[in-house]
């Protein structure tokens, strides 16, 4: 008999029926509810079950970048997201301090707030990253779901499950009740997190380790204003002497909503027992950061979690896939988590619904993997590399090899003085600061992923060499694997974005007036396949002009060429020009990409 901490006990309990859906996702966080909110928004029926009564009860992940915003835009949740977030200019004044109301070693303009940063995000995407708590993003996503057609069932635990060829067959727990029920479903999404249960069970493999490092979350409520409000950040590193968080070394206070709700990370030996920390001693951690005692401070929770370096290469196992942190496992560095999760699920989502409808043959499924495995192994390894590299700042602070703390306190000091080793320090702590743009302002690593696999076609190009830094820069592009540009069109009454005309519930061909062709041929060509094609001509005197020229200069075709682009995004395909027969060539182009035979 296993024991679940809520107390409700899993036993030999009677089976009540079965229940019967399309697709059951296992989990409701960001990836669970993300896999949902699409779902049902293709209109494909999928019941969301999760173990606990609600969703994240902690604030958690919080940076959310601008490819999940598109997708929130894609689902049209966008307006719902930004209602509740700290706005993009409120989160990157980030700051490194010996504590919020002591010295500071240095501020970082992070997540593209800086003047010579802001350009990029702006140029990139019609929509800019900002701050939402998790707890406060999962109701948005669950919410939207459920209105949708999603079936939610909280308290609702996944056991275990069989496949066969139709089918999967998952036992769950319902924790009110304590009695066990079936559900019978084409496909079985695990979004079980990090300690992913699914994963576990159909044996997927993972390179990396689990545990490196041990972190404890505080979270409380003070009136900070007066300390942050004029240096406005989500991030405040505190480094002082004894003060030290796994896998990140350094402590961090973290605004939740701004500025009077809070979250501390402050580190733990993970070989020892896990700490237990009362109201008492977590507010002595609290005033120690904050360097002053003089504030109201109301604890509000703790909790403990693993710093890890994990990542599976395989993400399915027949009919039963994982997304989200079940398949990539990392410290929160560089703030990809939950946003590679959305990803996933939208990367997962148009597929499944595409299979289900039999517009494309099963194998487009095995290009989620070949598609988001490189992304799991991608992100795992630059969230700790990101975390190793907070070393450099401490070494440039000449903590590390202080014997003790009067040691480290006298390095600290040492960059004030007019001497050579005080020159010295200075020096390498502008450098240490430049270093974290890798992990603050990494946009190419944010936006830039890039797919080869059957569900692209490529056109024998290949891309460009990237002419600025590719992790700390994006480069737009349309080689087949890439995400679809971003420039504003529209006419004289209305400004869209091109990722607006290419929504994930269709394909979506752009073109040119002298192009008109390919367009003429997409109902023929839609037609033919079964599938939802869309057309967009971009031009003057068509119902999309190419306001700014930002089309012209981004499409990379020709006037007569077609840029084809799959429901999450991704450019399917592209021709340079006009040819022949535009739809045979868009019939091929979307039969290769569908996996269905010829013919
Ligand atoms: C302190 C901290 C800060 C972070 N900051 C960021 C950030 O700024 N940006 C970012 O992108 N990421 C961040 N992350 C990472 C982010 O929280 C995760 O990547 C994200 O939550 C993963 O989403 P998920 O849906 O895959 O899994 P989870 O959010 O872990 O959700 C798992 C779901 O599965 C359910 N579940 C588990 N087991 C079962 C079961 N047996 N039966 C039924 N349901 C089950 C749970 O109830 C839950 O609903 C941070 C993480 C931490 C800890």
């Amino acid at each position: 008999m296993a024991e679940f901490n809520d107390g409700i006990a899993a036993t030999a309990l009677p089976t009540d029926g079965v229940v019967e859906t399309d697709v059951l996702i296992v989990g409701s966080g960001p990836s669970g509810s993300a896999a949902a909110l699409a779902l049902s928004t293709y209109g494909i029926p999928n019941v969301m079950i999760t173990k606990y009564r609600w969703t994240a009860n902690t604030p958690r992940a919080h940076i959310t970048n601008q490819r999940a915003m598109e997708f929130f835009r894609d689902m049209g949740v966008e307006d719902e997201v930004n209602a509740l977030a700290t706005p993009h200019h409120l989160i990157g004044d980030t700051v490194f301090c010996s504590s919020i109301a002591g010295e500071e070693f240095g501020r970082i303009l992070t997540w593209g707030t800086s003047p010579a940063r802001h350009a990029d995000y702006e140029a990139a995407s019609p929509t800019l990253n900002c701050d939402i708590p998790q707890n406060y993003l999962e109701p948005i996503l669950t919410r939207n779901a459920t209105m949708r057609g999603t079936q939610t069932r909280f308290s609702s635990e996944y056991v275990s499950h069989v496949q066969d060829a139709d089918g999967v067959t998952t036992t769950v727990l319902d924790r009110v009740t304590g009695r066990t029920y079936e559900v019978r479903s084409k496909y079985l999404i695990g979004a079980d997190g990090a300690r992913s249960k699914v994963a576990a069970d159909i044996g997927l493999p993972f390179e990396g380790a689990m545990d490196i490092a041990g972190s404890m979350n505080i979270t409380f409520r003070a009136d900070l204003e007066a300390l942050v409000g004029h240096r406005p950040s989500v991030l405040y590193w505190v480094i002082q002497p004894g003060a030290n968080v796994g896998g990140i070394g350094a402590g961090l206070v973290r605004m939740v909503r701004p500025w009077k709700e809070w979250l501390i990370v402050w580190g733990y030996d993970i070989t020892q027992p896990p700490p237990s920390i009362d109201d008492e001693a977590a507010r002595e951690v609290v005033y120690q950061l904050l360097g002053t005692r003089d504030i109201d401070v109301e604890i509000t929770g703790t909790s403990l979690w693993g710093n890890n370096e994990m990542f599976a290469t395989e993400l399915s196992r027949g009919r039963v896939y994982c997304v989200g942190d079940a398949i990539h496992r990392h410290p929160p560095s560089n703030g990809l988590g939950s946003n590679t999760s959305i990803q996933d699920s939208y990367n997962l989502a148009w597929k499944l619904a595409a299979v289900l409808r039999g517009q494309a043959g099963p194998e487009l499924l095995d290009t989620f993997t070949t598609e988001r495995a490189p992304v799991a192994r991608q992100i795992v390894t630059r969230a700790n590399k990101s975390s190793r590299e907070f070393a450099g700042f401490f070494d440039a602070l000449g903590v590390t090899d202080a014997a003790d703390e009067a040691g480290m306190v006298a390095a600290i000091a040492e960059r004030k003085l007019p001497t050579a080793a005080g020159a010295a320090r200075r020096a390498a702590l502008g450098e240490a600061m430049e270093l974290k743009d890798y992990e603050f302002n990494a946009h190419g690593v944010e936006l830039g992923q890039f797919y080869t696999s059957s569900a692209v076609v490529s056109d024998g190009s290949s891309r460009s060499e990237p002419t600025r830094d590719p992790e700390l820069y994006y480069q737009a592009s349309t080689v087949p694997g890439s995400p679809l540009p971003h420039a504003w069109v529209g006419d004289n009454a209305h400004r869209v974005s091109t990722l607006d005309l290419a929504p994930s519930t269709r394909f979506t061909l752009f073109t040119g007036i002298s192009g008109q062709a390919w367009a003429d041929a997409a109902p023929a060509v839609a037609a033919k396949l079964g599938i939802d094609l869309g057309a967009v001509v971009i031009g003057p005197g068509r119902e999309t002009e190419d306001l700014y020229f930002d089309w012209a200069r981004r499409r990379e075709v020709g006037e007569d060429g077609v840029v084809l682009v799959r429901p999450d995004k991704i450019i399917a395909w592209r021709s340079q020009g006009l040819v022949e027969d535009p739809e045979a060539a868009l019939t091929e182009a979307l039969t290769r990409v569908l996996s269905r035979s010829a013919g």
